[in-house]
C-alpha cells in the first residue's frame, strides 16, 4: 500500500506557523515511506475566502521546500495547476456535485436529514442551553420530520441545511497514532450540518469524502480537530468505507503557554521571510515544536528530519513556540553555510537598501566582494534582515560625530598625533600586502615601538573606517575596503578632528 498524506488548508489568508509544521510532518511522513504527498485545498467557507490565499499558501510551502506531489501546485512560472486523477479537482468549491451526490446518499439511508431551524430559533435554543447550564447543541428539532415531506420542502425551495444523524447512545473510540486510544460520549455529539443552505458543504463531510476519494492513508493535523473524529468515523462507517489512520499534532503555545496568537508574534510563515530567517532554521526550528529524535543533537536537514520521522517521538503536550530558539537555529545555520550560498541568498536583502542599492548598482562590488563584505557580519547577525543596517558602512561613506573617534581613556591632543601617524604607517603596507594579518602585525608593532595604547589606536582606526561604536575589528574593515578607501576615510577623520 502507498503511504499518501495530504495538507488541506483553507485560503483565508496566509500560511501560518502551526500549518508549516502539519504540513512538514505530512511531507516528512509521506517522503519517509516512499509514499506521496497530496496538496487540497478546502475553501467551503466563502466567508472566510481570501482571494489569492491558495497562491500565498503555495509560496510559503514553495519557500520552505515543501512541493506537493499531487494536487495543487505550481507550474514554473508560479501558476496554480493541478495534477492527479482522484476523479476530479483538488479544490473543494470545484467539487460540489461529489458532495451534494455524497449527502443525498445518507438521506436516502436514513443518516441525515434536512434541517428547516431558523436561525433565530437555532440562537434561542443556544441561550436557552447557555442560561439553564446545559451542553449546547441541536436539540433535533427536525430529525423526526418525515423525510418524504422534508424532501419536498427542500424541493420546493424551503431554506434548509443538512444535518448527518448521530447516534445518541454509546462511544466513539479510535487510536490515534500519537495520543493511543481516544473516547468520545455519542450523546454528547452533535448533529452536524454537513450541507449548508448555500449548497456548499460543511468541512465534516467534504473532508471525510475528499480523503477517501483521494486514498489518504494518514490524516495529520492539528489537535483543534480532534473533536470532530467521531462525527468523521460516523459518516466513514454510514458510507461503508474504512478510515485512515490519524495523528493529532500537539498545540503551539506562546511562552506564556496560551494558543499561539497573532497578538503575541508574527504568526505568518511570510512574516518569518521577510525578516530573513533561513528556510533551513525554519524547518529545523518548526520540526522540533512537538517533535524529537532523541540524544543532544539539534541540527538536523529536511533530509534527515525525514529519515529520522516517525509519530513515536510526537510529544502529545503543547509546544512553546520559542523566538529565542529560532534565533538560535538562524546564527547556527548563518555560520555553516557556504559564503557563495549566502551571498545568493543575503543579496536580495542588502539591494532593497535604496543607498546600497545604487552604490552596489554602480557595478563596483562582483559577488566575490560581496562575499568578504557579508563575511564581515555573517556571525554577528541573526537574521538577513539586519545586514542592511550593519553593512551599509561599506557601502556608503559613514557620517559620525567627531568625538566618536576618541578612545575613553585619551584624549583630542593623542587623538591629532595618532591618527596621521597611523595614516603614514598605513600608505607604507603595499596594496598587494594588504590583508588583515598583515595589517595587524604592522599596527601592532607600531604601537609597542611608540608605546601607545591599543585602544587609542585601534578605536579611532575602527571608527573612522565604519563610523559605528559597534562594528568588525579595524584590520577585518580595511581588509574588505582596500587601501584607498581604507586611507580616505582615515583622511576625512583626520580633517573632522
Ligand atoms: N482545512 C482545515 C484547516 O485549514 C484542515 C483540517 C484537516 O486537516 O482535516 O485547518
Amino acid at each position: 500500500m502507498t503511504i499518501r498524506t495530504r495538507f488541506a488548508p483553507s485560503p483565508t489568508g496566509y500560511l501560518h506557523v502551526g500549518g508549516l509544521r502539519t504540513a512538514l510532518y505530512a511531507y516528512c511522513f509521506a517522503k519517509k515511506n516512499e509514499g506521496k504527498f497530496v496538496l487540497r485545498i478546502e475553501d467551503t467557507d466563502r466567508e472566510r475566502f481570501v482571494a489569492d490565499g491558495t497562491q500565498n499558501i503555495l509560496k510559503s510551502l514553495y519557500w520552505a521546500g515543501l512541493i506537493p506531489d499531487e494536487g495543487v501546485m505550481f507550474d514554473n512560472e508560479e501558476n496554480i495547476i493541478q495534477k492527479g486523477d482522484c476523479g476530479g479537482s483538488y479544490i473543494q468549491s470545484e467539487r460540489s456535485d461529489i458532495y451534494r451526490e455524497h449527502a443525498d446518499r445518507l438521506i436516502e439511508q436514513g443518516h441525515a436529514y434536512h434541517c428547516f431551524c431558523a436561525p433565530e430559533r437555532l440562537d434561542e435554543l443556544r441561550q436557552f442551553q447557555q442560561l439553564n447550564k446545559l451542553p449546547t447543541g441541536y436539540d433535533g428539532h427536525c430529525r423526526e420530520i418525515n423525510p418524504i415531506e422534508a424532501q419536498k420542502r427542500a424541493s420546493d425551495g424551503e431554506k434548509h441545511v443538512i444535518r448527518m444523524k448521530m447516534p445518541k447512545e454509546g462511544e466513539t473510540v479510535f487510536n490515534d497514532e500519537i495520543r493511543g486510544e481516544v473516547r468520545f460520549k455519542n450523546e454528547l455529539i452533535d448533529d452536524q450540518v454537513i450541507m449548508k443552505s448555500d449548497g456548499f458543504p460543511t468541512y465534516h463531510l467534504a473532508v471525510v469524502v475528499d480523503d477517501h476519494l483521494m486514498k489518504i492513508t494518514h490524516i495529520i493535523r492539528g489537535e483543534e480537530w480532534l473533536s470532530s473524529v467521531p462525527k468523521h468515523l460516523q459518516l466513514y462507517k454510514y458510507f461503508g468505507w474504512e478510515s485512515p489512520k490519524m495523528a493529532h499534532l500537539p498545540l503551539l503555545l506562546n511562552a506564556d503557554k496560551s494558543k499561539l496568537s497573532k497578538r503575541q508574534g508574527d504568526v505568518a510563515v511570510e512574516d518569518y521571510v521577510k525578516k530573513g530567517y533561513l528556510k533551513e532554521a525554519i524547518i529545523n526550528f518548526i520540526a522540533f515544536l512537538g517533535w524529537n529524535p532523541g540524544g543532544e543533537r539539534e541540527i538536523y536537514s529536511l533530509d534527515e528530519i525525514i529519515n529520522e520521522f516517525n509519530f513515536d517521538k510526537v510529544g502529545k503536550s503543547g509546544a512553546i513556540f520559542n523566538l529565542q530558539k529560532l534565533d538560535w537555529f538562524n546564527r547556527e545555520y548563518l555560520k555553516k553555510m557556504d559564503l557563495a550560498e549566502l551571498v545568493q541568498r543575503a543579496k536580495e536583502f542588502l539591494l532593497a537598501d535604496p543607498e546600497i542599492f545604487s552604490a552596489i548598482g554602480e557595478g563596483q562590488y562582483e559577488d566575490k566582494d560581496l562575499a568578504r563584505v557579508i563575511a564581515l557580519e555573517r556571525e554577528r547577525v541573526t537574521t538577513f534582515s539586519e545586514l542592511p543596517e550593519a553593512l551599509k558602512f561599506v557601502f556608503v561613506l559613514p557620517k559620525y560625530k567627531s568625538d566618536l573617534l576618541i578612545w575613553k581613556k585619551s584624549s583630542v591632543d593623542e587623538l591629532q598625533n595618532i591618527l596621521p601617524g597611523l595614516k603614514d604607517l598605513l600608505s607604507t603596507i603595499s596594496v598587494q600586502s594588504w590583508d588583515r594579518t598583515i595589517l595587524e602585525r604592522t599596527v601592532g608593532d607600531w604601537v609597542k615601538e611608540k608605546g601607545y595604547s591599543v585602544g587609542s589606536v585601534l578605536w579611532p582606526m575602527r571608527v573612522a573606517l565604519s563610523g559605528q561604536e559597534n562594528s568588525p575589528g579595524p584590520f577585518e574593515i580595511a581588509e574588505v575596503l582596500g587601501k584607498e578607501e581604507s586611507l580616505n576615510r582615515i583622511d576625512l577623520a583626520i580633517s573632522n578632528i
